[in-house]
């Protein structure tokens, strides 16, 4: 039944009522073109030139989240981070189509396009990313985010929260609310506020930087609060950086008025600058088509990324449930090449291989002190994912040389991972 899907269909367009077809290949229809959707739309066409692939992506160009927080410290900026499609187009032959997908018709396995044409797929794989929930905090929705950026997408945002920054008066306070897991990359608000901090401490140094925390703990915490000491007078009364674990007396709302955080048990909290990172679930296109359960996120059987809710449909990425895996760039490059790999073995009726999957996380405390962490993951007995012992862990020394070597890894991680995935 499967191998049948693969000489069906290709892509569909037109006006209502006309169908052309190209060919009688199979068409593998990827939705979403960032870390997860280009890498899978990549070593399809690697895995098996035969495939059709066609990337559906709103965006011409993409900006790396990745790399973003560095932003804040002065280390990079918006057009470093900018990659576009010519290479996933040119050198392997992955059709682009520049829209978004408004809806999916799985029954009839088509998607419709924002600009009204229709695309049929044989297997189709999503990887459309997050979208916030704005009912976590009331007055913070997406209106109230063009003033106080969460900056989770990479992009206009990113650029107004440092621009917000550098406006701040010395003396003033960035207030960071941070969500409960799981969300988009578990490390990145404590790299934010220690690439803020290091700007703050040679441009604005009497600042602070209050981190108002979900979570009564979080990834890498012991690497980080250590860096803050050494950087950033962690632990003092002059600190730049203060950590407040909220996790039983949750942010409730925002007075965009007077910059006032309130929590459950009414304390507030000032600040001159606000970056509210609101809690998450899978994009709008994942939730709309119920791909998504009861958790926000799409729950996948690991095997193959396929959905649980349908059987032609993979999901990939921070939009589908791979825990214990972190929502990350690194993982979701290697979510896609598993899911790609068990789509060519599907079309061609192959076995599909079991899959590992791999995750590392750097983050940069100072430009000359990174700490990272890695992880290696296999399906257990019961099919469910599980670390591989002994295979990862977080950054062993503590010395300068050691962190100025993992401040270059990041570097380096950061270009390999983008070319691996866009080039
Ligand atoms: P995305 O990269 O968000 O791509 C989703 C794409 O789908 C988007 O381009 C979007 O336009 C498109 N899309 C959405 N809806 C539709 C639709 N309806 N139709 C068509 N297309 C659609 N990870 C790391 O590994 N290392 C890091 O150092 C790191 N740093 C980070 C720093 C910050 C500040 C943040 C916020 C994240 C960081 N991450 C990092 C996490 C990483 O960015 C994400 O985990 C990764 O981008 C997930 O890839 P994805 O393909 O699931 O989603």
């Amino acid at each position: 039944m499967q191998g049948l899907a693969g000489l069906g269909a290709g892509v569909l367009s037109g006006c209502a009522g006309l169908t052309i077809r190209e060919g009688s290949k199979a068409h593998v229809v990827v939705v979403g073109g960032g870390f997860g959707g280009a890498t899978a739309a990549k070593y399809l066409r690697l895995l098996d030139a035969n495939i059709q692939v066609t990337l559906i992506e709103p965006k011409a160009k993409y900006i790396t989240c990745p790399g973003s927080n560095w932003l804040f410290a002065g280390l990079s900026n918006l057009d470093q981070l900018t990659v576009d499609y010519q290479s996933l187009q040119d050198r392997y032959g992955v059709k682009l189509l520049v829209d978004s997908v408004s809806s999916l018709d799985a029954a009839q396995r088509r998607l419709r396009l924002a600009d009204g044409r229709s695309v049929s797929y044989d297997r189709l794989i999503l990887s459309p990313g997050i979208d916030f929930r704005w009912d976590a905090i009331a007055g913070y929705d997406q209106s109230a985010a063009e003033q106080f950026p969460h900056a989770w997408q990479a992009g206009p945002q990113t650029t107004l929260l440092a621009r917000q920054l550098q406006e701040m008066p010395d003396g003033g306070v960035v207030l960071m609310a941070v969500p409960a897991d799981p969300y988009r990359c578990p490390p990145g608000p404590y790299e934010r506020a220690s690439m803020m901090a290091y700007w703050l401490r040679q441009h604005k140094p009497r600042s602070k930087i209050l981190i108002l925390d979900a979570k009564r703990s979080f990834s890498k915490q012991a690497l980080f609060e250590a860096g803050w000491t050494k950087h950033y007078g962690f632990g003092t009364t002059n600190s730049l950086i203060e950590w407040h674990s909220l996790a039983d007396n949750p942010l409730l709302e925002l007075n965009q008025q007077s910059r006032v955080l309130t929590s459950e048990f009414g304390d507030h909290f000032h600040g001159d600058v606000l970056n509210i990172i609101p809690p998450q679930t899978a994009a709008g296109i994942a939730v709309r088509s119920g791909l998504a359960d009861a958790s926000g996120w799409c729950p996948v059987q690991l095997l193959t990324g396929r959905s649980l809710f349908d059987e032609f449909i993979h999901v990939i990425g921070d939009a589908a449930n791979y825990a214990p895996i972190p929502k990350s760039a690194f993982a979701a490059n290697s979510e896609a090449k598993a899911c790609a790999l068990a789509v060519t073995s599907l079309i061609n009726q192959k076995p599909v291989a079991e899959p590992h999957w791999l995750n590392t996380c750097y983050s940069l405390i100072a430009p000359e002190h990174g700490i990272s962490v890695a992880g290696v993951y296999k399906l257990d007995a019961a099919a469910a994912i599980t670390t591989v012992k002994g295979a990862g862990g977080v950054s062993v020394r503590a010395d300068v040389e050691a962190a100025a070597l993992e401040a270059d890894y990041a570097r380096t991680v950061y270009r390999s991972l983008v070319a691996d995935t866009f080039r």
